[in-house]
C-alpha cells in the first residue's frame, strides 16, 4: 500500500476547497479543483515533497480552476476534466462563470474523461464519477485505497450544489448522488468543493435532500 495522504487548502473569494493529494513513498502529488492563488500552490509544489504531476478538475467553474493554467504553464503537467464539462463549460468563458468573476479565462482539458474510468497516478487508482446535476459534466474522483471521494460541488455536508447555473439539473443531481455516490462504501469520506468534509454514512443519514 501506498502511503497517501489528502490535505486541504481553502483558496480564493468564494472560499473553495483545493485538494492535494501526495504519495509520500515517491513524493509526487496531484491537485483537485486548484481554484485560486496560485502562488500559494506554488510553495507547496516548488518543494521537493510535493512533485506535482497533473491536474484534475471536478468541474468548470472558475471559483474551482481559477489557478489551472498557471499550474499547467509553471510545471508542464496536463489538466484532467470530463468530456461533457471540457466540452460544455470550460471553453466558454460564460459558462464557467469566469465572466461574472471579472476574469474571464477558458481551460483546455489535455485528458478528456469518460464515466467508470480508472486512472492510475502516483501509485494509486482514481475511479471517476460521473455526477451531473451541478453541471452537467461534473466528476467526482474515488480512491478506493484512501476509502475518500472528491466530491465538487455535487455533495455538501448535509447539502448539495446548487442546479440554477448553466447546464445545471436539480433532478440529474439527485439522480447522480443516490446513484454514484451513495452506491460508495458508507466509510467513505466526502472531500467536498466547499465548506467541511463528511461521510457517505452521515450524508444518507442526514442530508435534507435524500
Ligand atoms: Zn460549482
Amino acid at each position: 500500500m501506498a502511503d497517501l495522504e489528502i490535505f486541504q487548502k481553502t483558496l480564493g473569494q468564494l472560499g473553495t476547497n483545493c485538494y492535494i493529494m501526495v504519495n509520500h513513498d515517491t513524493n509526487e502529488c496531484i491537485v483537485f479543483d486548484p481554484a485560486d492563488e496560485a502562488h500559494v500552490l506554488k510553495e507547496i509544489f516548488d518543494t521537493p515533497e510535493f512533485q506535482l504531476k497533473a491536474i484534475f478538475l471536478t468541474h468548470g467553474h472558475y471559483d474551482h480552476m481559477g489557478a489551472a493554467n498557471e499550474l499547467k504553464n509553471t510545471y508542464h503537467v496536463p489538466i484532467y476534466a470530463s468530456k461533457e464539462e471540457s466540452e460544455k463549460l470550460l471553453c466558454k468563458a460564460g459558462a464557467n462563470l469566469s465572466v461574472m468573476f471579472g476574469n474571464p479565462i477558458t481551460v483546455e482539458a489535455d485528458e478528456q474523461l469518460k464515466d467508470g474510468q480508472q486512472v492510475e497516478i502516483i501509485g494509486t487508482m482514481l475511479k471517476c464519477l460521473l455526477t451531473p446535476g451541478h453541471t452537467a459534466g461534473g466528476m467526482c474522483y474515488y480512491c478506493e485505497e484512501l476509502q475518500s471521494v472528491i466530491s465538487g460541488d455535487t455533495l455538501f455536508c448535509e447539502s448539495v450544489g446548487r442546479t440554477d447555473f448553466p447546464t445545471g439539473s436539480g433532478s440529474e443531481l439527485e439522480r447522480s448522488v443516490r446513484e454514484k455516490l451513495f452506491a460508495l462504501p458508507d466509510e467513505t469520506k466526502v472531500f467536498p468543493g466547499h465548506m467541511n468534509m463528511t461521510t457517505i454514512k452521515w450524508e444518507k443519514e442526514n442530508n435534507p435532500y435524500f
